[in-house]
C-alpha cells in the first residue's frame, strides 16, 4: 500500500523533528550553560511551531482520512490511522492565537510560580494561576466534553479517563488506605536513619548503575545523567535517557529516582523501533507509562526479595555505614510510612493520599466553584483532614508542585493509576511466571522483563489502557490488587 507508506513516512517526519525537541530539552535540563538559555528557548519555540505545522497539515489530514476508507486495512494499520485522526481532529481545534496566548501565560506564571516558591507566599503565584485556569476552562470547552469540564482535561493524559471512574477508584482507596495508615501509626515504628548518613556521591553514582544493569537497562540504548528533577527522556526506543540526583546525606534519593526512571526507561526501550513515530511506537497512556515505573519501583524495588540479592552489594560499596544493618532492617526502612508535607518524598501509601487531594481541587476549580485566593486554606485543611499535619509555608503546601504553574491540571491521577495498574500486572506476572519471587531473589529479573516487554511494552498504543489490562489480566483495572498487595505487605512489616 503506497499511500500507507507514505502515511508512515509523514508521521516518521514528525517523530524526527518531536525527538529534537525532546534532545533540546533534555540538553537544556542536563548540560546547557547558562548563557544558552535564550537561544535555546528561541529554538525551541521555532521547533515547536514547525511541529505544529506538520502535524496539522491538511495533506496528512486528507491522507489519513482517505486511507481509514479502504476496507482491507490490518487491525494494526487502522488502528494506527484512527488515533491520528483523533490527533489531527485534536490539534485543529487550537487556533494559532490560543496556543500563543497559552504559551505566554504559562511561560509567565511558570516564571511567577518560581519567586513564589522562593518567597513562601502563593499571592505572587495566584493572579497567574487565576488567568491560566481561565484558559484551560476555555481550552476544555474547544476540546469538548462530556459531564464535567475536567474530563477533558483528565482525557489528555489517559484517554476516556473521567470523574465518575476517578470518584469511585479513589473513595475505594481512601478507605482501604486510612484503615491501614491509621493502624500503622499506632504500631511500634520502624528506624531508618542510618540512610542519612553520609554516603559518597561517587559510590552512589557507581550503585546506581549497577541498579540500572541489573533491571535490565540497555546501556547501548541509552545514558544516564545527573539532573535536579529525575526524568527520562527518549529520542528513539534505541536511545533512552534517565536521569537521577544524588544527595550524600539521603541515600534513598537516588535509590528511588534511579529505579522509578529505569522503570520507564525498560518501557520505552520495549517499544518496536519498526514503529518509530506510529501510535503503535509510542507509550499506551501515563497511567500505564507510570505503572511501568512503580512496578520496578515498588513491587519490585521495595521488596524483600530483591534486596536479598541487592543488599550485600550496598554492603560492599558502604560497609562502614551499613554492616551492622541486616537486610532485613534495610527492607524495613525503606518501607517506612509516614506523613510527609511533599508528595515526592511520600512513601508508597500516603503517596495516594497527596495525590487525592490535588484531583479534589482541580476538581472543584474546574467545575467554577473555588475562589483563587482561599487555595491555600484549602489546601492545608485537606492535609490535615488527609495525613493529620500542619502545613507551615506555602512553598512546602500549594508551591510545591511544578504541574499548575505549567498549566498540567489533570496529570496527578496518572500517578496513582500507575501504582494501582502495577500491583495488577504485578499479581499477574506472578501467576504467569511461578518462580517470580525466587528469582528476583537470586537476582534474576530478565524473565518480569521479557514478560512486561511482550505483554505490555511492545504494543504501545496499539490497545487503549483498560483493553490493555484485560488482555493482560483478564479483568479491568480493579483496586483489589493494589489493596491486597498493601495489605499482606504492610501487616507483616508492621507486625500489625
Ligand atoms: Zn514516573
Amino acid at each position: 500500500m503506497k499511500d500507507y507508506n507514505l502515511y508512515k513516512e509523514k508521521l516518521a517526519e514528525i517523530a524526527d523533528v518531536s525527538h529534537t525537541l525532546s534532545l533540546l530539552n533534555w540538553d537544556q535540563e542536563v548540560y546547557m550553560p547558562k548563557k544558552g538559555f535564550q537561544r535555546r528557548s528561541q529554538q525551541i519555540s521555532t521547533l515547536s511551531g514547525y511541529l505544529h505545522q506538520l502535524s496539522t497539515s491538511s495533506k496528512l489530514e486528507q491522507l489519513v482520512t482517505d486511507l481509514l476508507l479502504k476496507n482491507n486495512l490490518s487491525f494494526e494499520e487502522k488502528r494506527n490511522l484512527e488515533i491520528s485522526k483523533k490527533e489531527i481532529d485534536r490539534n485543529k481545534k487550537y487556533s494559532k492565537e490560543f496556543v500563543q496566548q497559552l504559551s505566554q501565560t504559562v511561560s509567565k506564571s511558570f516564571n511567577a510560580w518560581q519567586n513564589a516558591k522562593a518567597a513562601k507566599q502563593f499571592s505572587l503565584f495566584a493572579p497567574h494561576l487565576k488567568e491560566l485556569i481561565e484558559l484551560k476552562k476555555k481550552e476544555c470547552d474547544l476540546l469538548g466534553y462530556e459531564k464535567h469540564p475536567y474530563n477533558a482535561m483528565l482525557d489528555l493524559y489517559e484517554p476516556n479517563c473521567t470523574v465518575n471512574f476517578l470518584d469511585e477508584l479513589f473513595l475505594g482507596v481512601k478507605k482501604n488506605l486510612t484503615e491501614i495508615t491509621q493502624r500503622i501509626f499506632n504500631a511500634p515504628q520502624n528506624i531508618d536513619n542510618f540512610m542519612r548518613l553520609n554516603y559518597k556521591h561517587k559510590d552512589q553514582w557507581k550503585f546506581s548503575l549497577n541498579l540500572l544493569q541489573h533491571i535490565g537497562y540497555d546501556f547501548d540504548a541509552g545514558r544516564q545523567d545527573l539532573s535536579t528533577h529525575p526524568f527520562t527522556t527518549n529520542f528513539s526506543s534505541n536511545d533512552v535517557r534517565v536521569t537521577t540526583r544524588v544527595n550524600e546525606n539521603d541515600l534513598a534519593e537516588i535509590i528511588w529516582s534511579t529505579i522509578h526512571e529505569g522503570g520507564h526507561a525498560l518501557y520505552e526501550q520495549g517499544l518496536k523501533d519498526c514503529n518509530y513515530g506510529l501510535p503503535a511506537g509510542t507509550y499506551c497512556s501515563l497511567g500505564i507509562h507510570e505503572s511501568q515505573s512503580r512496578l520496578w519501583e515498588n513491587n519490585v524495588g521495595r521488596s524483600l526479595d530483591f534486596w536479598k540479592y541487592n543488599y550485600p552489594q550496598l554492603q560492599n560499596i558502604f560497609p562502614q555505614q551499613l554492616k551492622k544493618i541486616s537486610v532485613e532492617e534495610f527492607y524495613k526502612a525503606m518501607n517506612i510510612v509516614t506523613p510527609s508535607l511533599v508528595r515526592t518524598n511520600a512513601d508508597e501509601l500516603t503517596y495516594h493520599f497527596h495525590v487525592m487531594i490535588r484531583y479534589e481541587i482541580e476538581k472543584e476549580l474546574f467545575s467554577n466553584n473555588v475562589n483563587i485566593n482561599e487555595l491555600p486554606e484549602i489546601w492545608n485543611s485537606k492535609y490535615v483532614e488527609y495525613l493529620n499535619i500542619n502545613v507551615p509555608s506555602d512553598d512546602v503546601g500549594i508551591l510545591q508542585d511544578i504541574h499548575w504553574s505549567h498549566g498540567s491540571f489533570g496529570y496527578f491521577p496518572t500517578y496513582s493509576l500507575g501504582s494501582f495498574y502495577a500491583a495488577q500486572f504485578f499479581n499477574q506476572a506472578t501467576k504467569d511466571l511461578p518462580n517470580l519471587e525466587t528469582a528476583i531473589a537470586n537476582g534474576n529479573t530478565s524473565n518480569l522483563l521479557k514478560w512486561l516487554q511482550s505483554k505490555i511494552h511492545k504494543h504501545g498504543k496499539l490497545f487503549d489502557a483498560s483493553t490493555l489490562c484485560k488482555k493482560v489480566t483478564g479483568e479491568e483495572l480493579k483496586i483489589k490488587y493494589f489493596s491486597d498487595y498493601v495489605k499482606t505487605k504492610y501487616t507483616k512489616l508492621y507486625r500489625l
